[in-house]
């Protein structure tokens, strides 16, 4: 049986190839079909949208398990943005400083106690069509006022572990992958596929 990641990122694909090592069917990813999906977010939640990419996968691939996956920031303050809109907080075509730059804005002179945030990542697993299975990771931290470390991506700078007193972005990629709502999220993942596989 093979574990298809609904997803064409190569840096997605090799980081969630990594941490699902060892389970016991061959992953790849929309990179390695010959199909084109026009997979659309508009879901309002994060499991809508991660559904909207492993559903109509798993239709066409039937013998396979599809793995979709969609993650973001929520912060309290904000009522839960940027939320689903994570990527495009600041338009369609944003860039991870604009975003960056936007959130400082919203949370401007809002004091540290109230800039709880977190990131959270929702995996949709679906065989023949059918949704077989959810799994959420999430990671809590609070949105710093500048903006601090070079790694990551998205908003890492700004994200900060108060326990670590360092932004995600201040971690090495191996550090922020023991900790990450995407690892979480994945290894919940392996251990159904190493039962159900
Ligand atoms: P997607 O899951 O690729 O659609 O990503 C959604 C957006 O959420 C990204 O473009 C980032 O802005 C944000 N995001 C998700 N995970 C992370 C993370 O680990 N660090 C920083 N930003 C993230």
């Amino acid at each position: 049986m093979r574990l298809i990641i609904a997803t064409r990122n190569q840096s997605k694909v090799r980081e969630i190839k990594g941490i699902l090592s060892g389970i016991p069917c061959e992953i790849i990813s929309l990179i390695d079909l010959p199909d084109k999906f026009t997979i659309v977010e508009d879901g309002e939640t994060f499991f809508e949208n991660a559904a909207k990419k492993s559903i109509p996968v798993s239709s066409m691939y039937k013998k396979d398990y599809v793995v979709g996956e969609d993650s973001g920031l929520v912060v309290d303050y904000l009522d839960g943005e940027p939320g689903v809109y994570s990527a495009r907080y600041s338009g369609p075509d944003a860039t991870d400083l604009e975003n960056n730059h936007k959130l400082l804005t919203r949370l401007k002179d809002i004091p540290q106690e109230k800039r709880k945030a977190r990131f959270i990542c929702c995996l949709s697993l679906a065989l023949a069509g059918i949704e077989k299975a959810k799994f959420k990771g999430t990671l809590e931290g609070i949105i710093n006022n500048r903006l601090q470390g070079k790694n990551g991506f998205g908003y890492d700078p700004l994200f900060c572990i108060p326990r670590l007193q360092k932004t995600t972005a201040q971690l090495t990629t191996v550090q922020k992958n023991k900790i990450s709502h995407r690892a979480k999220a994945f290894f919940q993942l392996k251990k159904f596929l190493m039962k159900n596989c």
